[in-house]
C-alpha cells in the first residue's frame, strides 16, 4: 500500500501522545516534502509501536522523545530517540538478537519478552531497509531506520 511517510508517521505519534501517561514531551521533526512510500502499514505499524513503546517505557518523568525523518536520494531515514536510561555500549548491537535484554532485573521489572525489536528488524529487513541503535549510559537511545523509495518524476502519469 502507498501512504505518505510524514501523515502515517504523524497519526501513530498521536496516537501514543494521547493515551500515554508519563511526562514525556514529542518532538516531532519531521520532512517538509511528501514522502510516498509502498509499505505493508500493519506490519510497520507493528515496527513503530515496538520502538515507540521502548523509548516511553525507558524514558524517564520530563524526558523528550524526538521523532525525525530525513531524506536522501533513494531512501527515508526514520529516527525515534530519547533521553532515557540507555544501553551499555557493549550491548547495543544485540538488542535486535531474539529475547534479548539488556538488564535482567530491570528488564523483569517492565515486563516484556524481549521481541519487540527482533520483530522490528525482520520487519525492516523485508521492506529492503536497515535498522540499527545509537545509545549512551545515561544518556539515552536512538533508533534509526531507512526505508527504500522512489522519487516520483514528473510526467511519470502523463
Ligand atoms: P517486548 O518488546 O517484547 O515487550 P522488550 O521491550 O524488553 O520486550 P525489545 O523491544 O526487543 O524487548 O528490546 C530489547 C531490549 O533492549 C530491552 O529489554 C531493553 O533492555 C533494551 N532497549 C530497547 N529499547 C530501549 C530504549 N529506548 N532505551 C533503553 N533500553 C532499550
Ligand atoms: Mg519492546
Amino acid at each position: 500500500e502507498w501512504v505518505e511517510f510524514n501523515y502515517f508517521f504523524k497519526s501513530i505519534i498521536g496516537r501514543f501522545e494521547f493515551s500515554k501517561s508519563q511526562e514525556v514531551q514529542f518532538i516531532r521533526l519531521l520532512s517538509s516534502s511528501e514522502l510516498f512510500v509502498e509499505i505493508d502499514t500493519d506490519k510497520m505499524t507493528q515496527v513503530l509501536d515496538n520502538i515507540i513503546s521502548n523509548a516511553l517505557k525507558y524514558s524517564p518523568d520530563g524526558g523528550d522523545i524526538r521523532f525525525g525523518i530525513t531524506m536522501s536520494e533513494d531512501f527515508i531515514k526514520v529516527m525515534i530517540s530519547d533521553d532515557g536510561m540507555g544501553i551499555p555500549q557493549a550491548n547495543v548491537k544485540r538488542i535486535f538478537d531474539r529475547f534479548y535484554r539488556a538488564d535482567r532485573a530491570r528488564s523483569r521489572a517492565m515486563g516484556g519478552t524481549g521481541l519487540g525489536l527482533a520483530i522490528a528488524r525482520e520487519m525492516i529487513l523485508a521492506h529492503g531497509g536497515e535498522i540499527w541503535a545509537e545509545s549512551e549510559e545515561g544518556k539515552g537511545t536512538t533508533i534509526f531506520f531507512t526505508l527504500p523509495f522512489e522519487l516520483q518524476e514528473d510526467g511519470e502519469w502523463g
